[in-house]
């Protein structure tokens, strides 16, 4: 006869967001939105001395389908928020944004109507990195607040997180189609007339 078998040291339970989590949080793939300074800063934690690869972060396809961990690495106008958002939805799910800097976090120094007061207006923002720049240090430890979050997400939460997102998108094509807009045109005034009802985003 076999001896009985322990099951205490052959089995381990879990849960499985716990899996699904521990997985996606080490194995990010960047979608670098670069559109100034802050993204130089962002070659030097990719390069050698300061790595982002230790965290399971290095695989940059500069194509959002292969995409699932948006940075959003400098200034942003009013003109390219519609470029922004498609992006976004183009990138595979689930998915998460950086923000990296005051200029992407809320306009920075540039207070004026050409430039977006904020990317989180237009998309959803998980977490921001302050700093003008922010050191290579500061965005490896806005990395790992993101992998914080992740650890602890339910998965449904995520999926709801990012269904508020489309809802926009398809009422920014409304006003597009309905009223002859342009996506710039039609991401401006849904800002506003959030503006108007008190709220800060768009979705
Ligand atoms: S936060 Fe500073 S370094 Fe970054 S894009 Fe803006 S001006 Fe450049």
């Amino acid at each position: 006869m076999p001896s009985e078998l322990n099951l205490n040291d052959a089995v381990l339970t879990t849960r499985l967001d716990t899996v699904v989590n521990w997985a996606r949080k080490n194995s990010l793939w960047p979608m670098p939105f670069g559109t100034a300074c802050c993204a130089i800063e962002f070659m030097s934690v990719m390069a050698s001395k300061y790595d982002m690869s230790r965290f399971g972060a290095e695989a940059m396809r500069f194509s959002p389908r292969q995409s699932d961990m948006m940075l959003v690495l400098g200034t942003v106008t009013n003109k390219l928020a519609p470029v922004l958002r498609t992006i976004y939805a183009q990138m595979a799910e689930p998915k998460w944004v950086i923000s990296v800097g005051v200029c992407a976090s809320s306009g920075g120094m540039y207070r004026t109507y050409a430039t977006l007061q904020g990317i989180d207006r237009v998309v959803p923002v998980d977490v921001y990195v302050p700093g003008c720049p922010p050191r290579p240090e500061s965005m490896l430890y806005g990395l790992m607040k993101l992998q914080e979050k992740i650890e602890k997400e339910s998965l449904s939460m995520r999926k709801d997180h990012i269904s508020r997102f489309y809802e926009s998108l398809e009422r920014q094509k409304e006003l597009e189609t309905s009223r002859g807009l342009s996506p710039q045109q039609a991401v401006r005034e849904m800002i506003l007339d959030a503006g108007d009802r008190g709220l800060a985003t768009i979705f």
